[in-house]
């Protein structure tokens, strides 16, 4: 049980500091951080350091190599028209002159329909709709995306949802041979494409390989016992803009938290390890590779992870947490001496890092703000639009405090907030809803 004095003061904090306003500007400052990139690099130094500042306590780094990707110019032409289009993270270059096929509109593109479109679409460009990221049965791109291509499709579209020009983008595949050339383009080239299904249309894409590192960034503070309470935010994000929502807001709340919270973890019985994981947008590859080079015992010490992703944006947030057995009511408890709540979403999302904790039986669970809320400035995640403008720092402070009492309510625990799963209940939190 987290004393309630602890709490009041660990609020006030984060109520009355502008830091988190600041820091939020600064990471935003950095660019889009897509990985690799120079803004990823500046994100990475500026995150160092600003660490170490707020926890007080030396930052470790750790490399992780992976096949990095650049992007180079897309493009698709039909009817004698050009749509500007953006490749989706680590597609494959089409040949020089283009790639030339027939055009299929599979509306939203789930599994199903891609399936129900039978010998039509090998060979073909299959284009598709993105989903609002944050509804309840929302199906994410990577799905489709894998559909279309193990069908045998020539290449894949995503039209985006919004409205404006706005192209989306995301990643899709994972660099291998068996990849096909993917783009994100506008909701109104989406809505032009679709009255050219069955025409040959020509898709212009680029993109160069080359073996990277990128790093996370780690810093614990220690309390009375072994075990620690990871509370994580994914640094790296898109270059359409600044990534401002998804993800400066998790991690300036992450550095609020620690600020506010370091001279009180001391005291109680878990310590807090603030984990900024890298390359999350390439399928969660810095938390997937982080966790497993951990050793077993290093990963029992690890009881909880509140994962900040997109957490502002719209007032409320809502807690995922896959139906991990215990996890909806610690956090009623967690957060009701304070009068704060937040609504709790069940089936799993597989969207950022807090699904490879889950995958090792850690109970874990994603902070974002939005959820079910279509309207809100969460529609903008993945596109040109998500610029600082669309936060409010309330919305920021908001987030940092249920952040806190959430992580400090699980260091204080007597025993572990929430029982660590077996591989079967591990499983089967983290199976997708068909
Ligand atoms: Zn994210």
């Amino acid at each position: 049980m987290l004393h309630p004095e602890i709490a009041a003061r660990v609020l006030g904090r984060i109520w009355a500091s502008p830091r988190i306003v600041e820091d939020f500007a600064a990471i935003c400052a950095t660019g889009g951080r897509f990985a690799g990139t120079e803004s990823e690099r500046r994100a990475v130094a500026w995150l160092a350091a600003r660490l170490g500042e707020a926890t007080g306590r030396p930052v470790q780094r750790e490399a992780i190599a992976y096949r990095g990707w650049t992007r180079g110019p897309a493009c698709v032409r039909a009817g004698g028209a050009e749509w500007p289009a953006q490749a989706l993270g680590r597609s494959p270059a089409t040949p020089a002159g283009g790639l030339v096929a027939p055009l299929l509109d599979l509306g939203r593109g789930t599994p199903a329909q891609i399936a129900a479109a039978g010998d039509a679409v090998r060979g073909a460009v299959v284009l598709v709709r993105h989903e609002f990221m944050l509804g309840t049965g929302h199906m994410h791109r990577r799905r489709k995306y894998e559909a279309a291509r193990d069908a045998g499709a020539a290449a894949f579209l995503i039209a985006c949802h919004e409205p404006g020009l706005l192209k989306v983008t995301g990643s899709a595949g994972d660099g291998g041979p068996d990849n096909i050339p993917c783009a994100g383009i506008s909701a109104e080239a989406g809505a032009a494409l679709a009255r050219l299904s069955g025409e040959r249309v020509t898709l212009f894409t680029e993109g160069v390989f080359e073996d990277r590192s990128a790093d996370n960034l780690f810093a614990t503070i220690d309390g009375t016992g072994e075990q620690l309470v990871v509370l994580s935010a994914h640094i790296d994000g898109h270059d359409l803009a600044q990534s401002a929502i998804d993800n400066a807001s998790g991690l300036a709340c992450a550095l609020a938290v620690a600020e506010a919270a370091r001279d009180v973890v001391p005291g109680l019985a878990r310590g807090l390890q603030l984990a900024l994981f890298n390359i999350e947008e390439w399928a969660l590859l810095g938390s997937a590779a982080h966790l497993a080079a951990l050793a077993p015992a290093e990963r029992m010490r690890r009881v909880l992870n509140v994962n900040l992703d997109s957490v502002a944006g719209a007032e409320g947030l809502a807690a995922l947490t896959s139906g991990v057995p215990g996890m909806a009511g610690f956090l009623r408890d967690a957060l009701a001496p304070a009068g704060l709540d937040l609504a709790i979403a069940e089936p799993f999302f597989g969207n950022s890092d807090h699904a490879n904790f889950l995958r090792h039986g850690i109970p874990a669970l994603r902070l974002c703000a939005g959820f079910d809320r279509p309207g809100s400035n969460l529609r903008f995640l993945l596109t040109s639009a998500d610029t600082p403008d669309k936060v409010r720092p309330e919305q920021l402070k908001h987030a940092a405090s249920v952040a806190a009492l959430i992580a400090l309510s699980a260091c204080a625990a007597p025993m572990a907030p929430v029982p660590r799963m077996d591989a079967a209940t591990a499983a089967r939190v983290t199976t997708p809803q068909a």
